[in-house]
């Protein structure tokens, strides 16, 4: 681990409803009241956003969205826009998950202007990024990763990166619960490194935070963040139990 800032951030998809979103943030929040040197980051699905701004107001935790338009308005059904998160106080908006790209044809050129356009509102971006099974192993990861890096990142400054959060997710480790080991999500991650200091320099490369996500476990959490280029992690699947995400935050 280095000196940034640890980020734990669980990504909830679809899953709660809005009293299911209270219910939990109040059990999980009262799990982790002394924890001040990680920066935890809840991402529940837009219905429950107030809900959980709300129930974390007097407390560090940061609230994200799960996606985002790109424009500020218009006839786009079904969307939601910038200023419409900025305005009800989300933190944070994950852009890129797997997910979406699968299943939402979201592309890097989408990509490249939600992220420029959670900027301009003031909303910080955690990227994901990741390489398909295939991809791995047709040892195509690092093509992969760069043309999604310099796609999405083609319309920032080198200030805005080292603001920002990148969560390397393996698609072959979302769900499977088969995790990247703690060596495979630290090269990956030291080539993202690698990729971004190219792009914005040294500087700014080394302050950024890059995550692992893709099965992580309260069992698991403290190899993967033993790794020096690993900042933390975004989570799925154990992060809707307030023990289990509490115990991963507490991963010292
Ligand atoms: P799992 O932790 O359920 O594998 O999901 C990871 C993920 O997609 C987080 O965004």
């Amino acid at each position: 681990m280095s000196s940034r800032k640890p980020v734990i951030a669980g990504n909830w998809k679809m899953h709660k409803t809005m009293s299911e979103a209270v219910d939990f943030t109040r059990q999980f929040l009262a799990l982790v009241t002394d924890v001040k040197d990680v920066e935890i980051v809840l991402g529940p699905p837009f219905t429950s956003l107030s809900a959980v701004l709300e129930v974390t107001a007097s407390t560090p935790v940061r609230v994200a969205a799960q996606n985002m338009h790109f424009e500020q308005s218009g006839a786009f059904t079904g969307e939601i826009s910038p200023p419409m998160l900025k305005e009800l106080g989300v933190d944070d908006v994950i852009l890129g998950h797997s997910e979406r790209r699968e299943y939402n044809a979201e592309n890097d050129s989408d990509l490249a202007k939600k992220v420029v356009a959670a900027f301009a509102s003031g909303i910080r971006p955690i990227l994901c990024v990741g390489e398909s099974e295939d991809e791995r192993e047709g040892s195509r990861t690092e093509e992969k990763l760069g043309e999604q890096l310099r796609g999405d990142l083609s319309g920032i400054d080198a200030d805005q990166l080292a603001a920002m959060v990148i969560a390397y997710e393996p698609i072959w480790a979302i769900g499977t619960g088969k995790t990247a080991t703690p060596e495979i999500a630290q090269q990956t991650i030291a080539f993202i490194r690698t990729t971004v200091t190219s792009m914005f320099g040294s500087e700014a490369a080394q302050a950024v935070r890059i995550l692992y996500g893709g099965s992580v476990k309260p069992d698991n959490i403290s190899e993967l963040m033993a790794q020096d280029d690993i900042d933390g992690a975004l989570v799925g699947g154990a992060c809707l139990e307030a023990g289990s995400f509490a115990s991963i935050v507490r991963f010292q």
